[in-house]
């Protein structure tokens, strides 16, 4: 089979995603639910339609186009990502993953391809947790993984209810209804950019995700006692800084001590109180970010670091508490997915490397409820979340070609 990607138009359409934005190009800020984000919606949508796919939105507001197959009973063939962007990005990341499958399913059309399974193009919403503090919020509730009453206690960094900001962006209806029956899709895979180096930096045209890595997110408190800084000398001291400086080496020595590059673990808010030079810290916030591929291996490191706090507590009689703000298992890819997108890279004499995905994606959750896997293709220097993000034409058409040969493969 023939297939011929327009390479020009997936730059075309990545230019006019850009546009809908808050800050002018190539900086992007496309918070979702806001105008811009709705204004992108509607775009998409036309062009969704325009490419005669059927178009529904659910009442969270994850938008789906559907290329029926002739098998209207069997499980779809899923593909996409997000077009939402955090404050001051780039136009690169979600979006390769809607705009280059967009490009793949006409690419199909164009070659006559006959679909058994429906093939259906899903843009999440909600992926990046910049409004609500919580990523994949779209695919999260798709899969079943966040209860509709936890959704809708959710709210913005204004205060504001979910429910109120989806109806203000004209999505109504129970969120019960959000979950996919089971068996909705068969497969599903998303193009990605890397969001890394590996790729550009060994030359590979194609990274092929077979394990998609999980955040452990948790908040430490640690309390000792002020005072002043003159006055309390060191042998009386409980400071709660000292603690939560041994908490931040003892996570580095627990994510280096796995001997596995995959893990890695991460100090990143530090909150001093009450935050004076001549003040002893007398409490101290502290939120790690803990991730691998393998859960396991993660668990581990975690319960590394809770003995690590207890002794620290004990040594300088400091009160320390741990809550666990998020914990989302590393996922697995779909050996089915995986063995199309190799099987589609020979046919186009693509290389590829098989690597493990880093950073969070929609797929994590996908992977829930289908067979998964991703597609990754390189961009500049790795940087990602930033408005030098970017990818070259020749790398999008390569993931549009393998990513529609593999769908042709999974919905036949
Ligand atoms: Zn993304």
């Amino acid at each position: 089979m023939q297939i011929n990607i327009d390479e020009a138009r997936i730059v075309a359409d990545l230019e006019k995603l850009a546009t809908f934005s808050d800050t002018e190009s190539p900086v992007i800020t496309r918070v979702v639910y806001s105008e811009s984000d709705q204004k992108a919606r509607a775009w998409l949508k036309e062009e969704c339609k325009a490419s005669g796919l059927i178009v529904r939105e659910d009442p969270l507001g994850n938008l789906f186009a559907r290329w029926h197959g002739s098998d209207a009973a069997a499980g779809a063939v899923g593909t996409g990502s997000h077009i939402d962007a955090i404050p001051h990005s780039g136009r690169f990341d979600g979006t390769v993953g809607v705009l280059g499958a967009l490009e793949s399913i006409r690419a199909l059309q164009r070659s006559g391809f006959q679909p058994r399974r429906s093939i259906e193009l899903l843009a999440f919403i909600s992926e990046e947790p910049t409004r609500f503090g919580i990523g994949c919020l779209g695919s999260r509730m798709l899969c079943g993984g966040l209860s509709p009453e936890k959704a809708a206690a959710l709210k913005d960094r204004q205060e504001v209810p979910l429910d109120a900001v989806r109806n203000a962006a004209h999505f109504s209806g129970p969120l019960e209804t959000v979950k996919l029956p089971a068996g909705y899709y068969s497969s599903f895979v998303e193009l990605h950019i890397e969001q890394g180096p590996i790729l550009e930096r060994e030359n590979i045209a194609l990274g092929i995700v077979t394990s998609i890595a999980a955040p452990a997110a948790l908040r430490i408190l640690i309390e000792g006692e002020g005072g002043h800084a003159g006055a309390v000398l060191m042998p009386a001291r409980r400071d709660a800084f000292l603690g939560a400086a041994e908490i931040a080496l003892a996570v580095e020595a627990a994510a280096k001590g796995t001997g596995v590059i995959d893990t890695v673990g991460t100090c990143g808010l530090v909150e001093v109180f009450p935050g004076l030079a001549n003040s002893i810290p007398n409490k101290v916030k502290l939120e790690l970010d803990i991730r691998d591929s393998e859960l396991a291996r993660r668990d581990a490191v975690l319960r590394e670091i809770s003995q690590a706090c207890e002794q620290i507590a004990v040594r300088r009689k400091l009160e320390i508490t741990s809550t666990t703000l998020n914990a989302d298992a590393p996922a697995s890819c779909g050996p089915e997915v995986i063995d199309a997108l190799e099987k589609a890279c020979a046919e186009e004499k693509i290389a590829y490397q098989k690597m493990v995905s880093r950073a969070y994606h929609d797929s994590l959750f996908m992977s829930r409820i289908a067979p998964t896997a991703m597609l990754f293709i390189p961009c500049k220097n790795g940087v990602s979340h930033r408005p030098d993000e970017y990818a070259a034409p020749r790398d999008l058409a390569n993931g549009a070609i393998v990513l529609a040969r593999a769908m042709a493969t999974l919905a036949s």
